[in-house]
C-alpha cells in the first residue's frame, strides 16, 4: 500500500484469516497497523495486490457492491466505542442492521439478542452516556456481531478502558470466538496478543512472525 505523496505502508504483505481464528495483529506505532485494519476492512483498495473477503476478490467490485460486501461480511470495534449518543443501546445494535435489508422489527429483535450475548440484556434502554466505558465496548460489540458477519474486526479494543474492563472486553471476546466468532484484534499492546491463539507481527509494513 503506497500513499500519495509516496509513503510505502504496506509491502508484501501475506495474511489469511481462516473462519473462526482469533489472531491478533500487533506492532508498534507507525507500523502498518490501521493501513493493514483498513485494507482488511475494505475501507481502502490497496494500490497492488489482492484482497479477498470470504473468496470474493474486492477488486472486481463497485464502490457500492464492495460498501454491501463490507455490510454483511465484516463487524468493526473501535477504541472509542462509536456508538450514536441520542440512541438507545438496542438501537445502536440495531444500526448494524440498517444495511442488511432486516425489516424494523426484526432489527429490534436481533439487536436485543445481541445484547443478551454480550451480557447487557438488562441495559437494553440505556443510552451510551448511561453506561460504564466497558459496557459501551460491549454494545458495540454486540453492533459488530449482530449481522453475523464473517470477520470481526477490533481496532484496539481495550485501549480507552481501564485494566478491569479491559479484561472482562477480552474475556468476552474470547467467549464469542469459542462460539465461533472470527475476530482479528489490532494491538500494540504485547500482553494482550500474548493471550491469544495466534500472532501476527507487523513492523515498518512487513508481516515479520
Ligand atoms: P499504525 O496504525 O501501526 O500506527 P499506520 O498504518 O497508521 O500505522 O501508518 C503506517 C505508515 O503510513 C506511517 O509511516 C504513516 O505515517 C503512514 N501513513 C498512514 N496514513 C497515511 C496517509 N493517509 N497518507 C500518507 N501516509 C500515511
Amino acid at each position: 500500500m503506497v500513499y500519495p505523496g509516496g509513503v510505502t505502508a504496506l509491502a508484501g504483505v501475506d495474511l489469511d484469516i481462516l473462519a473462526g481464528e482469533f489472531v491478533a495483529i500487533v506492532g508498534p506505532s507507525g507500523s502498518g497497523k490501521s493501513t493493514l485494519l483498513n485494507i482488511i476492512g475494505t475501507l481502502d483498495r490497496p494500490t497492488s495486490g489482492t484482497v479477498r473477503i470470504t473468496g470474493q476478490d474486492i477488486a472486481t467490485l463497485s464502490d457500492r457492491r464492495l460498501s454491501a460486501l463490507r455490510a454483511r461480511e465484516i463487524g468493526f470495534v473501535f477504541q472509542q466505542f462509536h456508538l450514536t449518543d441520542g440512541l438507545s443501546a438496542t438501537d445502536n445494535v440495531a444500526t448494524g442492521l440498517l444495511y442488511a435489508g432486516v425489516p424494523r422489527r426484526r432489527r429490534a429483535e436481533l439487536a436485543r439478542q445481541a445484547l443478551d450475548r454480550v451480557g447487557l440484556a438488562h441495559r437494553a434502554g440505556h443510552r451510551p452516556h448511561q453506561l460504564s466505558g466497558g459496557e459501551r465496548q460491549r454494545v458495540a460489540i454486540a453492533r459488530a456481531l449482530v449481522n453475523e458477519p464473517s470477520l470481526v474486526l477490533a481496532d484496539e479494543p481495550t485501549g480507552a478502558l481501564d485494566t478491569a474492563n479491559g479484561q472482562a472486553v477480552l474475556a468476552l471476546l474470547h467467549r464469542l470466538n469459542a462460539e465461533g466468532a472470527t475476530i482479528a484484534l489490532i494491538t500494540h499492546d504485547r500482553e494482550i496478543a500474548a493471550s491469544l491463539p495466534r500472532r501476527v507481527e507487523i513492523r515498518d509494513g512487513r508481516l515479520v512472525a
